[in-house]
């Protein structure tokens, strides 16, 4: 047998596990049991066609390989994406660091207070630059970030503009183009009109709602908008700025302007620029609207003995309690990211900051002589980083590109050069001399940087920033490397033990899946650069599209949403776009099931969807007469079908292939959101299901790490007659023929971690993924029969099987005075992350093991299950001096001088033997939601406040 074999790396039980687990649940085979799983009129009739696995070395040498095809140049193309410096200490503690990128989002807040903190940070980093008093913990780039802005001024408008329909929306054309195009593709289902014009002949007329100008503009330009906003302020016009973060430190925030919304990216906070993504964006804005801010935000509270704490905030804005309602559905962001970029900023503290910024302004000054002297014209009176020279472009690009170096040409006569954290004295030379050469002149070589500035008195900024003591401590690689460790250490991750989250599929993410992320060879390519200099990328990324065309059954794939919510907008615009090509665009139902995510509906609504909720059955699968009687009902307008599959219950429902059926028949397509993929690769497929469209989560069963909640990837594979609607982009070209307009800013979107899902499949093969569908099934009815006499599933396919997840039912033991949440609690003690907790079902813990987790890791679970089912007996109703009630137990607690509880300390701490070889402890007790809500506070409070506390 070959050892070297990945599947043996990422499968958790090993082959002499198989009898033991088959007998718990009942039988003699594997085959057997994904027989009385999957329906068989969905299986799939032959093994995927993918190349034989390849080894992890091999995979190592053959992506070491392809990295060496793209071709690093010095790119100064800017557009919001600028080659900037990752300090290594924080891509050794941060990037390549299990224990902050296989971290899940921090619903447990009590073992999550490191990222907590570290988003937080980030929060407080991104109010004090933009001068905004408050701000979100990252969203997915900075174009979606600019289209969030809008919907919240939409959502905002006064009863008098709701009541006359002002709807129009002025945006600047000094905009970044990819802004532009998604604000557009999403204005139209929202009924926003959007104009581009420039903002100085902009009329300030009633019939506008809001405005979004960029800042610098796209092309360097440093406008001064003070008097742009004073007056849209007075015609009632909200406006929203984009901002380059890194110039926030020399101009004068946009805050101090009065403006509403600032969004922008802080990828030029040591993010690599992986040919795109993932970047954080952040979303800053005023206190009064932050009700409405879309994504997370990280809050102060304090736990039971008053300590101070954090947690997300506002968790009723979710989603998930808000579903058709809701103005945004942002779920996944892009936390890891937005902790590096935060971390960044601890690192290099105010000072750092400024002397980063100062050089690259210095840089441009500079370089403007430089070309001046040799006679061309720069156009932009004022600028921060970014120059706009007049010159033959295809002359400057035929010379610069045989110097490795890519401008950004917008027309035949401009040339923009956007200078970087990056650039030194020899890069600013190189770039002098693909002028001299067009001049056909000598120049001598630059020695020293400019010390002169171009930004006049009125536009610099005035105020400090990052005052606070954590961006000012921080400085040495010794002190932050223990500070990333200390909070490190608050966090539970997938270092520690298994995070059996339902329907999030926290599966392995293997080192040599993570390993080429750190190549430069595939950090340092900006996402606009002439397609032959990604040829290694272009490989990557056409390959995985196969890859995934062929897991779905469908013909094909955008990479494009960097999120399955964003997957799910994208899926439905594709069909929308496809109705209307067949004179149908009045389609406009969408019919979701109960029991859907709450992504769906709020992504069915941002696609100019009406949503119309089917009913589930009393065995929890969808009711097939309600569906299709509403199916009848609407079927002259029906757009179509989002189904989960298998459902979030985890059940293959065998009813599938009519569902589908029904909804054809009736003018609908179907869109199938791929959540739960991990149950169905190498097995069965949206394809044969009968769906027209899915969304796969690449961070879910593609084996992309969560890193705290993002970044994800959520491409969508569809059938061929949705394939010329796959997005665009309006920089490069990709997508169908009739492409719907841009999804995300980065025409291929997260490219540098689609990587991770190459290798993955790469290294498993056709065999390998079936194998860890059919373990991931396995391990889950293992659990389910391990737990059986203490738990009640909710429930079981046909034959009395789980998909790959089940949902425990914990609303019995509110007799015994417990809720749910009280076991989620308990099971930190126990050293374990909380499965998901009410969801699809309040009061239900659903588990999702996955394939990677060992027997004896399963056992440990279900052991601490069980033995807290034995408590949960002990307890009563009116008492609440219980283990459950005070869970998580803190080591402060523990060993106070006082315990005046009823239970010892000893079964408190380590009520199994296996738990004090491998302690977990909580660093604060269970977090008061409520008061973090009544009392908001989201930057990092006064230092004197975590010593009163
Ligand atoms: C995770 C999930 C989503 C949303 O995906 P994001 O990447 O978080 O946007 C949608 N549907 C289901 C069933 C999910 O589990």
């Amino acid at each position: 047998m070959r050892t070297d074999s990945f599947a043996l790396r990422h499968i958790g039980p090993k082959e002499s596990n198989l009898q033991d687990m088959l007998q718990t649940i009942g039988l003699d085979s594997l085959e057997q049991l994904i027989y009385e799983t999957i329906p068989d009129d969905i299986r799939l009739k032959s093994p995927l066609n993918l190349p034989p696995a390849l080894s992890e070395h091999q995979y190592a040498e053959h992506i070491g390989k392809l990295a060496a095809k793209n071709k690093v140049f010095k790119s100064y193309i800017g557009l919001g994406y600028h080659q900037s410096i990752l300090p290594a200490v924080i891509q050794r503690n941060i990037l390549e660091n299990p224990g902050w990128y296989t971290a899940y989002t921090p619903y447990q807040a009590e073992i999550a207070q490191g990222r907590l903190e570290a988003l937080l940070n980030f929060q407080t980093m991104v109010s004090d630059l933009t001068g905004m008093e408050i701000a979100n913990a990252s969203l997915l780039d900075e174009s979606t970030a600019a289209a969030e802005a809008i919907s919240l001024l939409y959502a905002l408008r006064d009863r008098k503009q709701k009541k006359e329909n002002v709807n129009k929306f002025f945006v600047s054309e000094e905009v970044l183009p990819q802004s532009i195009s998604l604000i557009e593709t999403r204005a139209i289902p929202l009924g926003i009109e959007i104009v581009v014009g420039n903002h100085e002949e902009f009329e300030f007329s009633e019939q506008y709602f809001g405005a979004l100008v960029q800042y610098p503009g796209k092309s360097g330009q440093v406008f001064n908008y003070a008097d742009f906003i004073a007056k849209c302020q007075d015609a009632g016009i909200k406006t929203a700025v984009a901002a380059d973060i890194l110039s926030l430190v020399k101009l004068q925030a946009p805050g101090e302007l009065g403006v509403d919304v600032v969004v922008g990216t802080t990828q030029r906070f040591g993010i690599p620029l992986g040919y795109g993504g993932p970047h954080a964006a952040f979303f800053a804005t005023k206190e009064e609207y932050k009700r409405n801010i879309p994504g997370r935000i990280i809050g102060v509270t304090k736990d039971m003995d008053g300590n101070q704490a954090l947690r997300m905030a506002l968790q009723t804005r979710e989603q998930h309690i808000k579903r058709d309602k809701a103005t945004s559905n942002i779920c996944t962001a892009q936390v890891l990211l937005a902790v590096m970029a935060g971390m960044y900023a601890v690192y290099h503290g105010p000072n750092g900051l400024k002397y980063i910024a100062d050089t690259v302004h210095a840089s441009a000054v500079s370089l403007e002589k430089e070309l001046k002297e040799l006679g061309f014209d720069q156009v932009n009176s004022t600028y921060f980083d970014t120059l706009q020279i007049k010159a033959n472009a295809s002359s400057v690009k035929e010379i610069a590109e045989k110097k490795e170096i890519n401008f950004f040409y917008p027309d035949a006569e401009t040339v923009l050069i956007s200078l970087n954290e990056t650039t030194n004295l020899e890069d600013l030379n190189n770039i002098v001399a693909v002028f001299a050469q067009l001049a056909a002149k000598e120049t001598t070589p630059l020695e020293e940087l400019s010390e002169e500035e171009k930004i006049p008195a009125e536009l610099k900024r005035k105020t400090d920033f990052l005052t606070h003591e954590v961006f000012n401590t921080y400085h040495s690689e010794t002190e932050l490397m223990r500070y990333i460790k200390k909070l490190e250490r608050k966090d539970l991750s997938l270092n520690h033990s298994m995070i059996s989250l339902g329907s999030c599929t926290m599966k392995l993410n293997a080192a040599s899946e993570m390993l080429p992320l750190s190549n430069p060879q595939w950090g340092n390519i900006h996402p606009f650069v002439p397609v032959d200099q990604a040829e290694g990328y272009h490989f990557v990324l056409r390959e995985l599209e196969k890859q995934l065309n062929e897991i779905t059954g469908f013909s094909a794939t955008s990479l494009q949403p960097n999120s399955g919510a964003q997957g799910e907008y994208a899926g439905l615009m594709v069909i929308r776009a496809y109705h209307e090509s067949r004179g149908e665009g009045h389609r406009n139902i969408c019919l979701i099931p109960s029991s859907a995510h709450g992504t769906n509906p709020a992504s069915a609504v941002m696609a100019g969807m009406k949503v119309v909720v089917t009913k589930a059955s009393e065995n929890g699968n969808i009711d097939v007469d309600d569906l299709r009687e509403k199916a009848i009902e609407h079927k002259d307008n029906l757009a179509a079908l989002m189904v989960t599959y298998p459902s979030t219950h985890g059940v293959f429902e065998s009813a599938i292939r009519e569902i589908t059926t029904i909804i054809h028949d009736n003018g609908g397509q179907v869109y199938m959101d791929g959540a739960n993929m991990n149950a169905q690769v190498g097995l069965t497929n949206p394809g044969v299901i009968g769906a027209d469209v899915c969304h796969l989560n690449l961070h879910k069963t593609f084996a992309i790490p969560h890193g705290g909640g993002g970044p994800g990837v959520g491409p969508i594979c569809v059938a061929e007659q949705l394939k010329p609607f796959l997005p665009g982009n309006p920089v490069v070209k990709t997508g169908g023929e009739q492409a719907i307009g841009a999804i995300s800013s980065a025409p291929w979107g997260s490219s540098l971690v689609c990587l991770i899902s190459y290798g993955y499949i790469k290294m498993l093969g056709s065999k390998g993924l079936q194998k860890a569908t059919e373990y991931a099934i396995l391990n889950a009815n293992y659990v389910k029969e391990r737990l059986n006499e203490h738990f009640k599933t909710l429930y079981s396919g046909e034959r009395g099987r789980a998909a790959h997840e089940m949902i425990l039912d914990c609303r019995p033991f509110k007799a015994n005075g417990i809720e749910v949440t009280d076991i989620a609690k308990r099971l930190i003690d126990y050293g374990f992350h909380s499965p998901t907790v009410s969801f699809p079902v309040a009061g239900t813990l659903m588990i999702e093991p996955t394939e990677s987790e060992s027997k004896a890791e399963l056992d440990r679970f279900c052991d601490a299950l069980i033995s807290i089912r034995k408590e949960i007996e002990e307890t009563s109703a009116d008492d609440t001096d219980n283990m459950l009630k005070n869970a998580p137990h803190t080591v402060a607690m523990l060993t106070s001088d006082e315990w005046k509880f009823s239970y010892s300390r000893q079964k408190a701490a380590f009520p199994l033997d296996y738990i004090a070889d491998n302690k977990f402890w909580p660093s604060v007790r269970r977090v008061d939601e409520a008061f973090g809500d009544r009392n908001l506070m989201c930057s990092c409070p006064p230092t004197e406040e975590y010593a009163e506390a």
